[in-house]
């Protein structure tokens, strides 16, 4: 039987028993980042959040098909379809192509996650190699009568599809709140309400990115793409949605709408929403200068930063707290979290070289620990408790190393494994120390051709073992024995 998983959908409030709609298989869309600059903070923890659900569910035996967009045309300076396009922007700041911009920040994001330890996705789909597919989906709302055209731009018909459905369901609102709060209409408007969205928008003639279409030369509005991606790649109704809570509205409540508009469902099962990072207790802003980059915090530069903050620090202070929970960024919290994470990682390590003692009695602790570590895991996603479970696991560790516990070889092998599961594949934590997991492959490569070496001279097979010794040395690996054993250096 598999383990029951519980996940938060935002849509219902409630937390749902998870059932995907097709049997082993689980279909998730995540809302992506808008590659105009760098990676910053707030890119970490929907990176970090939805990459535990993917590596949880991949564990908990589905096949996943992960699609995370890249925003990449469409997204203008504010959501009332106003202002530039956010890439056009820099592109013309910079005096680049549009493209070039979106290469050079999707090469950094890419890298920035990488770091993070964040797996990519399985499908990263661009809204600009999709401009067919949306002008076909503004069709379809048009034909369902819940958009109209307006010199050239097409635009949502919130009021229509209100009275039939709820606009503001995801987020909890209604369109009379949602009336008092976007500004009146000046008359120079081609929408009919404020609240309307744009699915099209006719190119000024400054605008770089456009495409034509059978309303005007232009280009997509920026809820339009998540709709049309997630419908090609994982069909009219597929299991999750993520993104950032700033992104429940509008952009997620206009994609739903689009959905019930244009296929009579809203076709998401679960909606799930991380919660956002704030620093020193302040929303992050450029304007308030707290806006702190990947890079700046890897490497120490802001001046808010005491210190660098290494990737799997960052990674770990993220799984701290639960992704529906605030989280703020200090100082003290992340030095906090840079020692549990060196706690946590040399158990990691010793727990591999832990020596059991044959007919030790059970330690009930191991299966009561791995129990509580996958219950946390499997109640949405809840990190912190699974990671105050995995510090239990640590001092049994530590006590099997100072010979205070003794244990027998199959809870050992139990234990062994749950750091494996728990720390390496579900909560992807890795040692930086062995840079990125490479070199642990060399050193087991390594020691398995010592261990010839020796065997070849227990044999007394000179030919052999000097052939080894040679050769390694040809390239660029001195073998030095010792009393204890062969080393192995890097020739300088
Ligand atoms: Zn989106």
């Amino acid at each position: 039987m598999p383990r029951n998983f519980y996940l938060y959908n935002t849509l219902t409030r409630t937390k749902e028993l998870f059932k995907p709609i097709h049997e082993g298989r689980v279909g998730m869309y995540v809302c992506g980042p808008t590659v105009y600059g760098n990676a910053h903070l707030g890119h970490a923890r929907p990176g970090i959040t939805y990459d535990i659900l993917f590596r949880l569910l991949r564990y908990l035996g589905y096949k996943v098909r992960y699609v995370r967009n890249i925003t990449d045309v469409g997204h203008l300076e504010n959501d009332a379809d106003e202002g530039e396009d956010k890439i056009a922007k820099k592109a013309r700041l910079e005096e680049l192509e549009p493209m070039e911009v979106v290469q050079t920040y999707t090469l950094k994001y890419h890298e920035a996650m990488r770091r993070l330890g964040v797996l990519p996705p399985s499908i990263e789909p661009r809204a600009s190699g999709h401009i067919i597919e949306q002008i076909a989906l503004v069709q379809r709302i048009l034909d369902a009568g819940y958009a109209y055209i307006s010199n050239g731009s097409v635009y949502f018909d919130t009021g229509k599809y209100n009275e039939e459905h709820h606009y503001g369901a995801l987020s909890g609102r209604n369109l009379d709140d949602i009336k008092t709060n976007t500004r009146t209409l000046d008359g120079q408007d081609e929408k009919r309400n404020s609240y309307d969205f744009a699915l099209w928008k006719k190119a000024a003639p400054e605008h770089i990115m456009h495409w034509p279409s059978p309303w005007s030369e232009g280009f997509p509005g920026w809820h339009l793409e998540c709709s049309a991606m997630s419908e090609k790649y994982l069909g009219e109704e597929f299991d999750i949605h993520g993104g950032g809570m700033d992104l429940m509205f509008p952009h997620h409540e206009c994609e739903l709408a689009q959905n019930v508009a244009s296929r009579g469902t809203g076709g998401v099962h679960y909606w799930v929403h991380n919660n956002m990072i704030t620093i020193n207790g302040q929303k992050m802003g450029k304007s308030l200068g707290n806006f702190i980059t990947l890079d700046e915090l890897f490497t120490g530069t802001h001046p808010l930063l005491e210190q660098a903050y290494s990737p799997m620090t960052v990674r770990f202070f993220i799984l701290q707290a639960h992704y529906r929970s605030t989280l703020d960024f200090s100082n003290e919290a992340l030095q906090a979290a840079e020692k549990g994470l060196k706690r946590m990682m040399q158990a990691r390590k010793d727990v591999e070289k832990l020596s059991a003692t044959a007919g030790a009695p059970t330690l009930a602790e191991v299966a009561r620990i791995e129990e509580a570590v996958l219950e946390a895991l499997c109640d949405d996603l809840n990190t912190p408790n699974a990671l105050s479970s995995m510090f239990e696991a640590v001092k049994l560790v530590n006590g099997i190393k100072d010979k205070t516990l003794s244990i027998n070889p199959e809870d050992l092998a139990r234990l062994q494994k749950l750091f494996r599961d728990v720390v390496t594949e579900i909560l992807g934590l890795t040692d930086e120390q062995a840079e990125g997991g490479a070199s642990h492959v060399i050193d087991g490569l390594m020691q398995m051709i010592i261990d010839i070496r020796k065997e070849a001279k227990a044999e007394k097979n000179w030919a052999l073992s000097d052939k080894i010794r040679d050769e390694l040395k040809a390239a660029g690996i001195q073998l030095k024995d010792t009393k204890d054993g062969c080393e192995w250096t890097l020739a300088e």
